[in-house]
């Protein structure tokens, strides 16, 4: 039952490096911008769509919460300095910022 893929609008050129990924869990063709990023990843993003990483990574953190939590305290601890510059970098940049704030506007992709 396979479903015509949604035609896109702009442009009729076929463009040379389609910005599209197929899931290796739920088979599922999606836009790169559908995959987390992973460096370890040849391409740089996860083999795994947003959605089914985002359903795994929550099971296993319901499953793993105190691994998970022991662990991100020992990486927070161990990484203190770093990352408290960074968020304070993080937020200085978000205050300092004109214009309207912006919304993380994710590419939400229907099924
Ligand atoms: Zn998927």
């Amino acid at each position: 039952m396979a479903k015509a893929s949604p035609a896109r609008r702009s442009g009729g050129a076929t463009r040379p490096s389609p910005r599209v990924k197929r899931c290796t869990a739920c088979k599922r063709v999606k836009p790169l911008s559908a995959f987390w990023r992973r460096a370890a990843c040849p391409d740089g993003r996860d083999r795994w769509c947003g959605d089914c990483r985002g359903g795994y990574f929550r099971n296993w953190c319901a499953a793993h919460r105190d691994a998970y939590n022991t662990r991100q305290r020992a990486y927070y601890r161990r990484n203190r300095a770093r990352l408290r510059a960074y968020n304070r970098e993080y937020q200085r940049r978000r205050r300092v910022r004109p214009g309207p704030v912006r919304h993380h506007d994710r590419a939400v992709t229907g099924a």
